[in-house]
């Protein structure tokens, strides 16, 4: 097994048959495995962290996905929606806190409008140019998504969820398909967008076989972005009663991440401190190299409900910033600020 790490490290990739047996391979592995992602992601990284603050714009959705806590289905629900100037009071805090990306993330909201979009990320963008504006408000048109860009969005998250049909048809209404989501990737590389994607671990039905072939479309992707967290229930969802995703593979799939994806920007993402109290930490250590500290304002997070018991849902902004300062330091490496965290890291170019 420890052949395959040399492999993996050594020439970023792996055969399928290799990936596999390392996916399934038991708990022993993980600590050479992670020596050698974290060799490699000091190798180009350094010890550096960087924060993107994420500001959920809206709880609404029109979509019903089985997983997800703010599926349009889920009557139980309270909604609420930022208004432009309560995102732009949330730029305002995190600027003052050291942000200079901006992440506005929400459901698929039809009240938000590609003009009214528009209008705000221009506003952001005339208030502070000096920072990154990225979005993650799920599928749209490639005019819509040529709209954000032209009035300053430059990076888009959209997780493909899982890269395989058949599994994207357990896990979404007939109205969603994978090809159209992959579609909407493709669309946001040709824009010029630096690309976020990325899967849920453990969500139902989800074979080791699944996750090779998201690998395998991540290589064809090349995005700049790879966010992993596992599948936590929510309770008033179709997938209420299945298993959580583990910790140890989200940690184990960040470190062949890392290696597969040398120079990626790879969060340790809210999901994983939720599973676990020290899983950020745990994360960090495995490969991971961005924190995304919640900026929304503290009245309405715990209606953006993804799933239980979601973390940060009480702090005030600067305790979450300085919760994760702390964390970030307890694992051995820091947080960066100001430059770097928008320019240096984004434009190296992708190794296969
Ligand atoms: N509407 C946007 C943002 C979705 S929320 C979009 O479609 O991209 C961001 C991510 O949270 C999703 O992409 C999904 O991977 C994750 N997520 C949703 N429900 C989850 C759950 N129950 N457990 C873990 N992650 C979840």
């Amino acid at each position: 097994m420890k052949n395959l790490v040399d492999k993996l490290y050594e020439t970023h990739n792996l055969e399928d048959s290799e990936l596999k047996l390392l996916l399934e391979a038991d708990g022993s592995i993980d600590e050479y495995l992670f020596s050698l992602s974290d060799k490699r992601r000091q190798e180009i990284y350094g010890k550096d962290v960087y924060l993107r603050g994420l500001i959920e714009i809206t709880n609404y959705c029109k979509n019903n996905c089985y997983y997800c806590g703010i599926r349009c289905g889920n009557t139980k629900l309270e909604r609420y929606r930022l208004t432009k100037e309560d995102i732009l009071d949330c730029c305002e805090q995190g600027y003052n806190l050291g942000y200079r990306t901006f992440v506005m993330q929400g459901g698929e909201d039809p009240f938000f409008t590609d003009d009214y979009m528009c209008e705000i990320i221009s506003s952001i963008h005339t208030k502070y140019p000096d920072c990154a504006i990225t979005l993650s408000l799920g599928e749209k048109e490639m005019e819509s998504y040529q709209a954000y860009y032209n009035a300053g969005a430059r990076r888009y998250l959209l997780r493909q969820e899982t890269a395989n049909e058949e599994h994207y048809r357990k896990l979404h209404n007939a109205s969603m398909s994978s090809e159209h989501r992959k579609k909407c990737l493709f669309n946001l590389k040709e824009i010029g967008y630096q690309v976020g994607t990325g899967i849920m671990v453990g969500s139902p039905y989800q074979t080791t076989e699944n996750i090779i072939e998201d690998l395998r479309f991540m290589q064809k992707l090349n995005p700049e972005m790879i966010g992993i967290g596992p599948f936590l229930t929510h309770p008033d969802t179709p997938f209420a009663s299945e298993k959580n995703g583990s910790l140890e593979l989200t940690l184990r799939l960040i470190a062949i991440l890392r290696l597969l994806f040398p120079y990626a920007l790879i969060p340790s993402t809210t999901a994983l401190g939720t599973i676990s109290p020290m899983g950020r930490e745990k994360g960090l250590k495995a490969g991971a190299n961005v924190v995304m500290p919640n900026l929304s304002p503290t009245r309405f997070r715990k209606l953006y409900s993804l799933y239980e018991n979601k973390i940060c849902t009480g702090e005030e902004a600067a305790e979450c910033r300085q919760c994760l300062e702390k964390r970030v330091q307890t694992a051995g490496y820091q947080i960066v600020t100001a430059v770097g965290d928008c320019i240096r890291s984004d434009v190296k170019p992708s190794v296969k």
